[in-house]
């Protein structure tokens, strides 16, 4: 199978993954490859309504983080699928994923028969 199409789709979606984390999270210092949620205000308001904001957007933001987490491991296996030569093989009965498949998700990591 030819991965180059899908090797240039998920490392452009990688790079906007990481561009979105960056926007509600950094990277751990002492763990770069573990982001964590950062409020969007300081935390230090004097007013104790505008500390209640600070409080939600860090829980947005966890949220937001911990779904932008998820997909980029995702995206960074089938990367690492694609240079190991495994990628578009169905890991569960062996046999090749649907182009159509990869095509709608190129992180899909089984066929339509095996989809969890
Ligand atoms: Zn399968």
């Amino acid at each position: 199978m030819d991965t180059t199409h899908f090797r240039d789709l998920l490392t452009q979606e990688k790079t906007t993954l990481e561009a979105q984390l960056a926007t509600v999270g950094r990277k751990n210092p002492s763990n770069p490859a573990d982001w964590e949620a950062v409020p969007s205000e300081t935390g230090q308001e004097a007013d104790p309504n505008d500390r209640a904001t600070v409080l939600d957007t860090y829980g947005e933001n966890t949220a937001i983080l911990t779904d932008l987490e998820i997909r980029l491991g995702e995206v960074n296996a089938a990367l690492v699928r694609i240079e190991a030569g495994t990628y578009g093989v169905c890991p569960i009965g062996g046999e090749e994923i649907e182009i159509e498949r990869l095509t709608a998700d190129p992180a899909a990591n089984t066929c339509k028969a095996h989809l969890v």
